[in-house]
């Protein structure tokens, strides 16, 4: 655990979050600045700073990830598609240094740029 790192706080408990799912090694939960009906982010528990920090020892971990994401967009009754989205890096317009996806569905009321 990263004790600087807001997600890191988010999965240890020590700041609040509306969690929609969490098994061992991941945790789901809502974006607090919601930009579509449904904003959900994915993260791995351990603090990985990016995409680019992924190693080929976490492609079982990664796979995973994506699968939560599908999981989350149909339990929250969007089985007919939502958007999918990783920023990497501030240029990349990553605001949160932690790994995380964005689950996106219903009415978006901004797109990512
Ligand atoms: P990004 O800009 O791609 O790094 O995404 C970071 C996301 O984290 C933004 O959509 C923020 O609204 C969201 N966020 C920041 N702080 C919190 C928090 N305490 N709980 C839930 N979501 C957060
Ligand atoms: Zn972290």
């Amino acid at each position: 655990m990263n004790s600087d790192c807001l997600f890191c706080r988010i999965v240890a408990g020590e700041l609040p979050a509306d969690e929609v799912h969490r098994e061992d090694g991941i945790l789901a939960f809502k974006d607090i600045h919601p930009v579509a009906d449904t904003h959900v982010l994915v993260i791995p528990e351990r603090h990985i700073e990016d995409l680019r920090h992924l190693r080929l020892e976490d492609a079982g971990l990664w796979l995973r990830l994506t699968q939560v994401a599908n999981e989350v967009a149909d339990d929250l009754g969007h089985e007919d598609g939502y958007r999918f989205y990783v920023s990497v890096g501030s240029a990349g317009g990553q605001t949160v240094p932690h790994l995380h996806i964005h689950v996106m569905a219903g009415s978006m009321r901004r797109l990512p740029v």
